[in-house]
């Protein structure tokens, strides 16, 4: 069964021989001075631009990066194709604009197995209206469309989405197969048992996710800053805790449809407390007894084991939302102790959101490798999660026009 990549394309099966490829990926890094802050995102592309240039491919690189209201040379992608070139040790060229003469002369002059980067795609604000005569520009550029940027598969861009339907031959790349291979099937019908864990700053960013993981788990964890307002609703005085008053009905409502679907709703029992965030240590107590003026940072070791329990047996996890303030180290135990025992599961484990994989990676050890898959996109892996159609990927699909 193909499951959720039936009818896509790999880059592999795709004719890129000597071919102009466009290839979307996400360089949407990080700057800092001028410089590339972190080089995640342009590493984790490397191996769909290996292959491409290893088969003979003229590579044309295509990102946005960061919020431009027009050209900004501090948003240039010179500042990625020098980073791009080191990795590669490989000359990369990048034309002033990523459309007219100056895209096409660099194209024209790319040889087989030669790579350059188009300037920075939000530099037209064009990209984000999805503009058809845009996509067209860019589409002139190549020959075979390839969408490596997984992290962009949500929005309806020109670069995703309307310049794709320009191409016969289109397909994704390895990040994006990975990413839909992996989250397509917990969406398709994940195997249970199937136990979610959500956790995170807020219930008002999660509200979606809530509800369509409740259709899907046998049961859900919920940690984080979250917990919080779930414990309120249910009459726990949590003193100086972060709680989203104006969401304690939902959190009520999500109590009770747990119930009448039998969904198991699991909360936390004690919790790791603090006088505020800036604290270099907490107190271990349990949730009835937060003392005055306290808030809680994380979840406590008691939840931890208990919670880590129910994946015995899984055999399929998802986590999304760090269960503590994880970047403190006194806060962190709840989110790493948890990560530990995931990994250690044997279940088919998925983690989505970007500061839940900052987290499974800063946990340390091999948790990140023992992970069946770690999502790269905050964004594009909960709407996914949500069984939303993201444009960017049914657009790949060959009956899709
Ligand atoms: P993700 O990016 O994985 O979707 P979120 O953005 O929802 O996750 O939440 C991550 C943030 O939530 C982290 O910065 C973490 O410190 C914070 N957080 C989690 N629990 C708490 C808590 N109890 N108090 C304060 N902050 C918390
Ligand atoms: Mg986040």
């Amino acid at each position: 069964m193909a499951g959720y990549l039936e009818g896509i394309r790999s880059i592999k099966d795709l004719p890129i021989d000597n071919q102009r490829l466009f290839l979307r990926v996400d360089f949407n890094v990080p700057l800092e001075d001028g410089k590339v802050a972190d080089d995640t995102r342009i590493r984790e592309a490397l191996p769909t631009i290996r292959h491409a240039m290893e088969r003979g491919a003229k590579v044309i690189l295509a990102s946005h990066l960061g919020r431009p209201k027009g050209p900004d040379a501090a948003l240039s992608m010179e500042i990625v194709g020098a980073r791009l070139a080191e990795l590669l040790d490989a000359e990369v060229h990048v034309p002033e604009d990523c459309i007219g003469d100056a895209a096409k002369k660099v194209v024209l002059d790319l040889r087989a197995g030669q790579v350059c980067l188009l300037e920075n795609l939000r530099f037209h604000a064009e990209e984000e209206q999805n503009d058809e005569g845009f996509a067209k520009e860019l589409a002139r550029l190549a020959d075979v469309y390839v969408d490596d940027a997984f992290g962009a598969v949500h929005r309806a861009h020109a670069s995703v989405h309307a310049i794709a339907r320009l191409f016969r031959d289109r397909g994704c790349g390895f990040l994006l197969e990975r990413e839909i291979e992996a989250l397509g099937k917990l969406v398709l019908g994940a195997e249970k048992p199937y136990v979610a864990v959500l956790g995170g700053a807020k219930v008002s960013d999660k509200i979606a996710v809530v509800e369509a993981l409740l259709t899907q788990v046998d049961a859900l964890l919920i940690g984080g800053a979250m917990a919080n307002t779930f414990l309120a609703a249910i009459g726990k005085d949590v003193k100086a805790s972060r709680v989203e008053a104006d969401k304690l009905a939902l959190a009520r409502s999500i109590v009770d449809k747990a119930h009448s679907r039998r969904v198991e709703l699991l909360l936390p029992t004690d919790a790791v407390v603090a006088a505020g965030v800036g604290a270099s240590s907490g107190a271990v107590v349990d949730v009835t007894a937060v003392p005055d003026g306290m808030m809680i940072l994380d979840i406590g070791p008691r939840s931890v084991e208990t919670f880590s329990k129910r994946f015995v047996g899984a055999k399929t996890v998802f986590w999304n939302g760090p269960m503590g303030l994880f970047e403190r180290p006194a806060f962190a135990n709840g989110t790493f102790g948890l990560a530990k025992a995931m990994a250690e599961s044997g279940a088919f484990t998925v983690v989505g959101g970007g500061d839940s994989a900052a987290a499974v990676h800063a946990a340390g050890g091999d948790i990140a490798k023992q992970m069946s898959h770690i999502s790269t996109g905050g964004g594009a892996s909960l709407e996914l999660i949500e069984g939303k159609r993201l444009p960017g990927i049914e657009v790949l699909r060959s009956a899709a026009e």
